[in-house]
């Protein structure tokens, strides 16, 4: 990604994407004091961009860092990037993160630093999975406790283990992996939330120890408009038999049906392909804001 023509915003100042670099020796490469975003813009309008703007600043001061840049002033910078790289449709990536200004564990001395970048980028797992339903491994690898990690916060650090999980995922043939918590309940994907669909109703797990994605309030939103029962509370692996649908909400992902996780086998159902056609329908502005 580093190799091509185009323009990051870097620190205030629209850099050549070639020249957008940092120094070995940075605080976030060697202890992950890093937080970003992923948004997509949508026909020239970034898609819900001041909830994005807001969150990347609560990831960071979670991590205990302020940014130096407002919401505003991350929104405006989100914008002045997709029109500098002349693109209407794109997945915009934001990315904060302390400097080389301190090395070993401390950082209070580090400058916070801030980078956007945007590219084009279709459908998440590609357009005939997310028609047909993609396939997810189950993954051995946990959501970990809130007293463990700034769980809230979209750190870079806890995608190790998405990682992780992902590609464990992808080296046996699946798509995506779902992951359990560690008390074992089921948590999400490795970038998207979980929703299940049983007798009219959805419900979705708890997000006490993952993010409460911004797709996901919005599809929720959706759903209850339709007059659907919108169910958040714990959900256990030993229902997951019981479930007819399954789908996947992120900013990337979008809404996403789910054919199988490990044994368990999904209908591409109607209420999951209603609610993906609302959720597209809503961002490409021939919907009311939800
Ligand atoms: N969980 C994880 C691990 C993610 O990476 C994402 C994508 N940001 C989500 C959930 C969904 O969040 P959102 O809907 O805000 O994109």
């Amino acid at each position: 990604y580093d190799d091509r023509d185009g323009w990051i915003w870097f620190d205030g100042k629209l850099a050549p994407w070639r020249e957008a670099n940092i120094h070995v020796l940075t605080h976030a490469l060697h202890y992950a004091s890093s937080v970003f975003e992923g948004q997509r813009a949508y026909g020239g309008e970034i898609f819900k961009l001041t909830e994005h703007s807001t969150r990347l600043r609560r990831s960071a001061s979670l991590l205990g860092f302020e940014l130096p840049w407002s919401v505003e002033e991350i929104d405006a910078a989100c914008r002045e990037t997709l029109k500098a790289n002349n693109l209407e449709d794109a997945y915009m990536r934001p990315v904060a993160w302390r400097g080389s200004e301190q090395m070993g564990v401390a950082a209070q001395r580090t400058k916070p630093h801030m980078a956007i970048a945007c590219w084009e980028w279709g459908a998440y797992f590609g357009d005939e999975a997310a028609r047909k339903g993609i396939r997810l491994d189950i993954s051995p690898w946990r959501r970990p406790a809130p007293y463990t990690a700034p769980t809230q916060s979209k750190a870079s650090g806890l995608y190790m283990i998405c990682t992780l999980a992902k590609h464990a995922a992808e080296n046996k043939g699946y798509n995506d992996a779902l992951m359990f918590d560690w008390r074992g309940q089921v948590a999400e994907a490795t970038g998207a939330n979980a929703f299940f669909v049983k007798d009219g109703a959805i419900h979705t797990p708890t997000p006490d120890c993952f993010l409460d994605g911004i797709t996901r309030r919005t599809v929720m939103e959706l759903a209850r408009r339709r007059g659907i029962d919108v169910i958040e509370r714990t959900i256990w692996p030993e229902e997951l038999e019981g479930f007819e649908q399954f789908f996947l909400t992120g900013s990337a992902a979008e809404v996403t049906p789910v054919a199988s996780a490990g044994p368990w086998n999904f209908e591409v159902g109607d209420l999951t392909l209603q609610l993906r056609q609302d959720y597209l329908d809503l961002v490409n502005r021939r919907l009311a804001n939800a």
